[in-house]
């Protein structure tokens, strides 16, 4: 069994684009809180509802992922994901 890691911002990071609704979670390395964004929350749900293999999700900062070594593989964003940003960029420039 694996985890499924999930990167976020440092909440401390201030050019961190936040998501409306983001919340607050704590990086399982380090301890600092983080942004966890609504879509990429409801995304680690579905994908773990879909890949028994991940008994749970990690979440982890920006800083702590950039130090993993072992062999990682990258989730492309979900639709949901892509939208929530959309949204977000049309928001920042209206
Ligand atoms: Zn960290």
């Amino acid at each position: 069994m694996s985890a499924l890691r999930v990167v976020c911002n440092q909440v401390s990071n201030p050019r961190a684009t936040v998501m409306t609704g983001s919340m607050i979670e704590i990086c399982e390395k380090c301890g600092q809180s983080v942004w966890l964004s609504p879509a990429t929350a409801i995304t680690v749900q579905e994908a773990m509802a879909l890949n028994p293999d991940w008994s749970r999700r990690e979440i982890i900062c920006v800083p702590c992922a950039s130090e993993v070594t072992e062999k990682i593989l990258l989730m492309a964003p979900s639709p949901g994901q892509v939208a929530e940003i959309k949204a977000e960029v049309a928001r920042r420039n209206a």
